[in-house]
């Protein structure tokens, strides 16, 4: 078998296409949706992450602000950045990049964002109302991206046994709550650095959405034939073949693709599905504005 293609570029571009009609309804509410970007530090990936943001609003007619500081200021500056942003009436979404320099706390920093601002689906209050199966919270970006992804592509859920490989607070947890949630309906492992025996478990999966930070971890023979294979990883690895001297790597090796029926890329997956549903979130943002 050869896995199809499960393209996030392509899936994103409908969701951007359907934003762009809810934009011009807020526009004419005279709402200008507004999202607000606060990176600290120098962090070359981050820097990037966060040209792709201001990139989409720019795409979108979203309007965004810029905020950048250097990896020497405090937890107090952040702080106060935060508290500003929160105030600023017509300011729809917050967004504050991670990594954090290690000086900082970060989720003590992200959960100072207003709830109605934090478009990350970060904050105790919107991750609490997933946990509760209320979907009518901010959703965070990566996971909420894949289940669009799975959805769009028409890759049947319910009652699918997923393992989900790792169970940070920005991926894995909220994905495993995502994909068990009502309407979902997977029946969901969630795996970690403990886990043993992470191979056999993928063995009788039949989705695997994989988000651990390790390169082309996930190889072919953890993966049972006709399996959807979600790739979240993003990593940077050694490449002297290249004139940079680097290519990025996911967390599932290529070579998945002969056993997989379904199998999202590296670039080109889950990451433009996140930055679109960031501006859906924006947009959502905007227009609960227009309701208070
Ligand atoms: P974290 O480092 O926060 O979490 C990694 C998780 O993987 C942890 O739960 C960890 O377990 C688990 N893990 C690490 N090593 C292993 C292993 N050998 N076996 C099993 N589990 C393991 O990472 P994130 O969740 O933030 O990100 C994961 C990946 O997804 C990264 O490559 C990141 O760059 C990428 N990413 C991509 C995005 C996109 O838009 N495409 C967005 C966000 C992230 P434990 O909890 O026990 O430590």
């Amino acid at each position: 078998m050869v896995a199809q293609r499960l393209d996030g570029r392509a899936c994103a571009a409908e969701v951007e296409k359907d934003l762009i009609s809810r934009i011009s309804a807020c526009k004419k509410n005279g709402i200008e949706p507004h999202l607000a970007v606060v990176i600290v530090g120098d962090d070359p990936a981050s820097h990037v992450y966060v040209k792709s943001k201001v990139k989409a609003c720019e795409r979108l007619g979203i309007k965004s602000t810029h905020v950048e500081l250097p990896a020497s200021s405090t937890e107090d500056n952040v702080r106060e950045i935060i508290a500003s942003l929160n105030e600023q009436s017509g300011l729809h979404g917050i967004l504050v990049q991670s990594p954090l320099p290690s000086h900082m706390d970060e989720e003590a920093l992200t959960d100072l964002i207003h709830p109605e601002k934090d478009v990350d689906g970060f904050h105790p209050q919107n991750l609490g109302r997933l946990v509760q199966g209320r979907m009518d919270g901010m959703l965070p970006c990566t996971p909420s991206g894949v289940i669009r992804m799975l959805s769009w592509a028409g890759i049947e859920t319910e009652g699918k046994n997923a393992v989900i490989l790792g169970r940070s607070r920005i991926v894995g947890m909220p994905q495993s709550l995502l994909l068990g949630s009502k309407g979902v309906d997977s029946t969901v492992t969630v795996a970690h650095s403990r886990s043993k025996e992470i191979s056999k478990l993928c063995a009788s999966a039949d989705i695997i959405i994989a988000a651990v930070g390790r390169p082309e971890m996930v190889t072919e023979d953890w993966v049972k034939e006709g399996a959807v294979v979600v790739d979240v990883g993003i990593n940077r690895v050694d490449d002297s073949s290249r004139e940079r001297g680097w290519r990025l790597a996911g967390d599932v090796h290529p070579d998945v693709a002969n056993k997989a029926s379904w199998l999202s890329p590296v670039p080109g997956g889950v990451g433009p599905m996140t930055i679109a549903m960031l501006m859906e979130n924006t947009v959502r943002a905007a227009e609960q504005s227009n309701l208070l």
